[in-house]
């Protein structure tokens, strides 16, 4: 993959003799380090996972490039986000991975952290400016296509849901190939699916799916 097909900000770049993906920040979670540039680790992040595996974004970076981010945790994935975006609206209903979130905040005036759950859009809707361009979900829980749906408000006409399906948040005993059937019909509600793709190589029983508002 070229770096043309990346975001702006997001380069391929040696780590200690490997090529790894990579954003221009403080570092956050441990991660290598080579002068202004971290190491983005794929098997720490769905989205890196989906870049890393040349799945189409759409994502294009700069400052104009709006995000909401849901399920944010400590921040591994959306520090990454606000490095090479413009305004990144975090939102985590867990108040420790908040905390922690809150470190990566320090060094990033574009990255909004909110505590808030993501099934209640209605909570944040006075913070989040509406026609975002991107919304980033691996929110891990029951009911993820639901939280999509729900979101969608947010999103503009013209704008991507870059959305991470965890199988066994849906149900453990189900063969993850039914819940993701489950998933993509439910979000064909109000979204056009552009690319789906297994994410198991870093992420087991995981489903990388690109989306449009429909
Ligand atoms: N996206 C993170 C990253 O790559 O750095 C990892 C996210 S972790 C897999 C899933 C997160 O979703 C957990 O921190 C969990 O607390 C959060 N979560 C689950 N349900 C949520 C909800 N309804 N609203 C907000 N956050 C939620």
């Amino acid at each position: 993959m070229s770096d043309r097909e990346l975001p702006a900000g997001v380069e391929r770049r040696e780590f200690d003799g490997t090529t790894r993906l990579a954003t221009r920040g403080e570092s956050v979670y441990g991660e290598p380090t080579e002068g202004e540039w971290r190491a983005w680790n794929p098997t720490r992040s769905k989205l890196g996972a989906m870049l890393d595996l040349e799945m189409d974004t759409g994502l294009e970076g700069g400052d104009e490039e709006t995000v909401l981010y849901l399920g944010a945790a400590s921040g591994t994935t959306v520090s990454h986000v606000a490095d090479f975006a413009g305004p990144t609206y975090a939102v985590e209903f867990a108040a420790r991975p908040v905390r922690d979130l809150l470190e990566a905040v320090d060094t990033r005036p574009r990255l909004f952290p909110l505590l808030k759950d993501a099934r209640k859009p209605e909570t944040y809707a006075h913070v989040v400016e509406s026609d975002v361009d991107v919304i980033v979900q691996d929110v891990a829980t029951r009911g993820q296509a639901r939280v999509a749906l729900e979101n969608r408000r947010f999103l503009a006409e013209d704008g991507r849901l870059l959305l991470a399906v965890k199988a066994r948040s849906e149900d453990v005993t189900r063969d993850p190939n039914d819940v993701f059937d489950d998933v993509r019909e439910e979000l064909a509600e109000g979204y056009e699916l552009l690319e789906t793709q297994r994410l198991d190589e870093y992420h087991t029983d995981h489903l990388g799916i690109v989306a449009r508002p429909r």
